[in-house]
């Protein structure tokens, strides 16, 4: 088998006790059977009965949260499982987690979940994202999209150079010209052609600077502060709408939508300029890393190619909808808080991870009450 890799999946290790936002707080977790049972065995090491903490329905086990903690999460937030019998007695759920694998015949793709603090910290702290193959003798299965899922590969690494190989070119402009190859991409394989050669030789006109210099002057006269203002406004009314669940993250849901009541578009531009100073002072490389990471891990979509248009579309979502947050929140402080920033994305990322229906809703909202096409939420993703 083959293996593909983002770099930080092999040096991943959970922070926990230090973790601003650990995964032991607001998630149902369904554990396995056997952990079940082992967790009964030593129930008097534990200090509490399994049926006590762990709730078996018949068919699937799940942890029972008090005040939306793990009941084995101890005050010091460390895991009592692991204290007091051994991380071997975790359940594979609590094991694996963020690890996250996708399987493409003869090729495992390993990334981590972005919804874990200390992987957006790593996204922020590193210079690039690099990516690591490997191969060992496991046997492959058969599988009958090889060509596609290699085609697929090809578009993103292409995309991905875009959008790591230009940082003198603004975000948004690299985006919507990586959409543009996306959707050229996507365009082949509806005409059952799946000729990356070819693609490349678009791919490098494309790609030249010159290029991308006249997207970026023509996006900057399509794109205008307004509407901006506009979708980031709407984006936080309809996550208001559907979730209040995470009692922090509301309450800075409702703290930005106070925001734009009280500030008008003029005000937002210059905010938002001060907002992406600060964070590009701190986390020079951070949104690059961010969206090459999220291209690498959620934007392939084999057998079904075009739903990767939609994938994107998702990704810029979550990272308007993150940034309109915390950029009000930087306003009203005045600086940026990195515990707070760092918790606001794992938070928004972790809805999106694990409620489908929430993305759904946004998605829906958006195209029912048209406010941007596709390509328009990449422009106006606060970037
Ligand atoms: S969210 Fe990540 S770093 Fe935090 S406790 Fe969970 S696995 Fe560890």
């Amino acid at each position: 088998m083959n293996y593909l890799d983002v770099d930080i999946y092999r040096e991943f290790k959970c922070i926990a006790d230090a973790c601003p936002n650990t995964c032991c707080v607001g998630w149902e977790v369904f554990i396995d059977k056997n952990t079940y049972k082992k967790m009964a065995e030593k129930e008097e090491q534990l200090g509490i009965p399994a049926k006590e903490w762990l709730k078996d329905n018949g068919e699937i086990v799940s942890v029972r949260l008090d005040h939306e903690r793990c009941p084995m999460l101890a005050d010091n937030n460390l895991c009592n499982v692991v204290m007091k019998l051994g991380p071997e007695y975790l359940s594979s759920v609590c094991t694996i987690y963020p690890r996250a694998y996708a399987s493409y015949g003869d090729t495992i793709e390993r990334h981590l979940q972005i919804s874990c603090p200390e992987v957006i910290m790593k996204l922020m702290e590193k210079h690039t994202i690099e990516f690591d193959a490997c191969h060992d003798q496991s046997p492959a299965p058969e599988y009958p999209y090889t060509q596609l899922y290699l085609f697929e590969c090809d578009v993103r690494a292409f995309i991905i150079g875009i959008i790591q190989d230009m940082p003198q070119i603004t975000l948004n402009t690299r985006l919507f010209t990586a959409y543009t190859i996306l959707e050229e991409g996507i365009r082949m394989y509806q005409e059952n052609q799946l000729d990356s050669g070819k693609l490349e030789k678009e791919v490098s006109f494309y790609a030249g600077e010159s290029v991308l210099r006249n997207v970026e002057t023509q996006l900057t006269q399509v794109v205008n502060g307004s509407s901006q203002y506009r979708f980031a406004e709407q984006l936080l009314k309809i996550a208001d709408s559907y979730n209040q669940r995470y009692v922090r993250l509301f309450r800075l849901v409702r703290q930005a939508m106070a925001y734009f009541e009280e500030h008008d578009i003029g005000q937002y531009m210059s905010d938002v300029q001060e907002f992406k100073k600060a964070c590009l002072d701190t986390y020079p490389d951070f949104y690059t890393n961010y969206w090459v990471y999220r291209i690498f891990a959620d934007t392939l979509s084999v057998p079904d190619y075009e739903k990767s248009k939609e994938k994107f579309s998702y990704i810029a979502i979550e990272f308007a909808l993150f940034q309109t947050i915390a950029m009000a929140a930087f306003a009203k402080r005045g600086s940026l808080d990195h515990e707070e920033y760092i918790y606001i994305i794992s938070t928004i990322s972790r809805i999106l991870e694990h409620t489908e229906n929430f993305r759904n809703v946004l998605m829906n909202e958006i195209h029912e009450k048209k406010l941007a096409s596709a390509a328009g939420i990449l422009l106006m993703a606060l970037i």
